[in-house]
């Protein structure tokens, strides 16, 4: 069941659990997301970048269709949005949820560009996600990286004036993969949560350690984003799995595989599987066969 970004997080919010927001770039990995919270009976984002198809009208439309099969409600987000026309096309392209990421810019011109892009997005139902504070990368120096953190009065006035939906926050995550395990402000998250008083967005999942990633979620965090960890996973089965000398046609499968095993263990510890809210009775992706699965030679048409 396709939703809006809006539907996820509310019920998220009100529930004391973060929903995943795996990256895909494609149509197989959005459907092993989208399988593996079939099997979870979660609720997932599809978390696209916007330049992960020369086509993202084209592909957006695609992505819709699978989640409008889905059994469990699944919402369509833009991930760092960073230039009017990336919006623009997100919706034309049928998303239902954009990330206006202006985290790079000034306050002001941060605030600015949001509020606007906001009045466009609610105009047709499409929820915005906003950045205040700097994620920023694994690579960069963790004690630099402190500087950027989300203020709490900065952030309650930024929400008032741009009425986005969600927020993501900088509290210690970065993107990529980080040495070690990072250490998570919770305080900073506590003061987020009880000034702002709606959805909030980690990004930066991969390799934050479960048990941080656990209590973020039990503490106002209610979307997790995931990239590199799931590439990672397939990298380590596929080394494990010895392919090469095997079925060559084991490649796609355990693709696949690699994704969703490591996406099913974030959605318990995300406290989103069992999760699912939809009433509809759909049968969802998992019952296809298709050539990613198991049985080739069963139709895959819809
Ligand atoms: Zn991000």
């Amino acid at each position: 069941m396709l939703v809006t970004m809006k539907a996820l997080l509310e019920h998220a919010d009100k529930n004391n659990y973060a929903v995943m927001a795996p990256n895909v770039y494609y149509e197989m990995d959005a459907r092993a997301a989208i399988m593996a919270a079939e099997e979870m009976k979660a609720p997932v984002i599809l978390d696209v970048c916007f330049d992960t198809s020369p086509d993202v009208i084209e592909q957006g439309w695609y992505f819709r269709r699978l989640a409008e099969q889905a059994s469990v409600p699944v919402a369509i987000n833009q991930d760092h949005g960073t230039d009017f026309t990336h919006a623009i096309a997100a919706i034309r392209g049928g998303y239902t949820s954009i990330m206006v990421d202006r985290s790079f810019l000034p306050y002001e011109e941060n605030a600015a560009q949001v509020k606007e892009l906001v009045k466009i997005a609610h105009a047709v139902g499409v929820t915005v996600e906003a950045e205040l504070g700097h994620v920023g990368s694994a690579k960069d120096d963790p004690d630099e990286r402190k500087k950027t953190f989300t203020k709490p009065e900065e952030a309650k006035r930024f929400v008032e004036e741009t009425g986005c939906d969600c927020l993501a926050v900088a509290i210690g995550t970065a993107h990529g993969l980080y040495k070690g395990t990072p250490d998570l402000d919770f305080d900073l998250l506590k003061e987020l949560k009880e000034a702002l008083k709606i959805p909030l967005v980690l990004h930066g999942g991969s390799g934050s350690g479960d048990d941080n990633i656990r209590k973020a979620c039990r503490m106002g965090i209610n979307k997790v984003n995931v990239c590199s960890e799931l590439l990672q996973n397939i990298q380590l089965l596929l080394e494990e799995t010895d392919w090469r000398n095997e079925d060559i046609e084991q490649l796609w499968p355990n693709i696949m595989k690699g994704f969703t095993m490591r996406l099913k263990e974030l959605m318990v510890i995300s406290g989103s599987a069992g999760k699912s809210w939809t009433e509809e009775n759909k049968t969802g992706l998992s019952h296809k066969k298709t050539v990613f699965g198991e049985e080739k030679d069963a139709p895959h048409f819809i």
